[in-house]
């Protein structure tokens, strides 16, 4: 966003230099006019130019602009400048070509920023600003009218402005299609983030993903206190669903199991698969004895489905505990596997929740 504003900014700027060398060369132009009366009265309209340019510059720099449907106002501007030079070839008509340079020179500003449509109303305020200015002239007799010369002039002008009408449509044209492949890789962009932090089989976070959420998590913890809780999930004698239905129905349950999980828990919690058959669940804003009831629904409501098209039964095995500010990781996730063993040991399809200091004294005890 602030690229986009810097970037209209600079494109203005240069557009006002522009601007500025036409004003001084109007000024100059109508000072050395031989029939000069009308000179005093382009200083005037240079000046309110110059007011209304400010203004407008001020607008779109402050970011008033910024809902609009083109915050740069490449319209406006443009449209602004052609009144300027419709004023001058009205003061110094003999001065035209001047003038039709500088519209010329206004219209190649929106060939990149206006719509094809945008770009034709300006092309068509030109134009009309352009012949209600030699109307006006030619109504006051102050033109050295000649039909045939008129009719040329006029002929080059339309022409140059449906030259640039072309122009501005290719660039419209080339500019959508700029936009629909920036939406794509976008699009692309955003897919192949989603798959580096998904599980291919189970569509749950993976490993990688799971590592990022814990060090986030603990940085929280360390500053903010928030507990969260770790809890590693491993299914009861998977290797005999493999052995006893094959591979593809060992498949369907991991992917069951894992939409299971992911029901179980909140939107600000994470679940993960592991490895293999085991899973990680992080619980965010729980204690141990709060995550542990969760858990426990969760083991139930497991042993109670049935999985896969062959209706097997399933239970899982538990290790559940919470972070201790300070620890890494590594420290968390092994103490998890530890109690996950514990668990298993104790006959499966249970929970093991421990807090990490308790837990720690406890092996300490048992070693001695
Ligand atoms: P325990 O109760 O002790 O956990 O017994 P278990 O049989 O579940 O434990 P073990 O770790 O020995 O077996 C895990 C099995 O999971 C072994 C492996 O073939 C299987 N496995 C790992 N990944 C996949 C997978 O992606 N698909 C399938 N179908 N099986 C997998
Ligand atoms: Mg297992
Ligand atoms: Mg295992």
């Amino acid at each position: 966003m602030r690229d986009f504003q810097q970037d209209i900014i600079r494109r203005h700027g240069l557009a006002s230099i522009g601007a500025l060398m036409f004003s001084v060369l109007f000024v100059v132009a109508s000072s050395l006019n031989p029939e000069a009366e009308a000179a005093p009265g382009l200083w005037y309209i240079v000046g309110v130019f110059w007011l209304g340019q400010a203004a407008l510059l001020w607008w779109v720099i402050s970011g008033r602009s910024r809902n609009l449907r083109d915050p740069a106002m490449t319209a406006v501007f443009m449209c602004w400048a052609t009144t300027l030079i419709s004023f001058f070839l009205y003061c110094c008509p003999q001065y035209r070509p001047i003038a039709l340079l500088g519209y010329l020179t206004v219209m190649p500003y929106g060939v990149f920023r206006l719509s094809w449509r945008g770009f034709l109303g300006v092309a068509l305020f030109t134009l009309a600003s352009y012949t209600m200015v030699m109307m006006l002239q030619i109504h006051q007799q102050d033109l050295n009218w000649r039909p045939q010369r008129e009719i040329i002039y006029g002929l080059a002008f339309v022409a140059s402005l449906v030259a640039y009408c072309f122009l501005g449509r290719e660039v419209a044209i080339l500019r959508e299609a700029y936009r629909m492949k920036n939406r794509e890789l976008r699009r692309a962009l955003g897919r192949i983030e989603e798959l580096a932090v998904t599980d291919e089989l189970t569509g749950l976070y993976n490993r990688r993903y799971l590592l990022r959420s814990l060090e986030r998590s603990r940085a929280l913890t360390d500053r903010e206190g928030l507990p969260f809780v770790v809890a590693l999930v491993d299914i009861d004698h998977f290797k005999q669903i493999n052995d006893l239905h094959g591979h593809r129905v060992g498949d369907q349950v991991l992917t069951e199991l894992a939409q299971q999980l992911r029901m179980s828990v909140r939107e600000v919690d994470v679940a993960a698969r592991y490895g293999g058959e085991e899973f990680v669940l992080l619980l965010s804003g729980l204690t141990l004895v709060d995550a542990e009831q969760v858990l426990n629904r969760l083991r139930v409501s497991v042993m109670e489905q049935r999985f896969s098209e062959t209706g097997l039964p399933l239970t899982v095995s538990i290790g559940a505990t919470q972070y201790l500010p300070g620890e890494e990781t590594d420290e968390l996730i092994n103490r998890a596997d530890r109690l996950l063993y514990d668990a298993k040991r104790a006959g499966r399809n249970r929970i093991v929740a421990q807090q990490g200091a308790l837990y720690t004294s406890q092996l300490a005890g048992q070693q001695l």
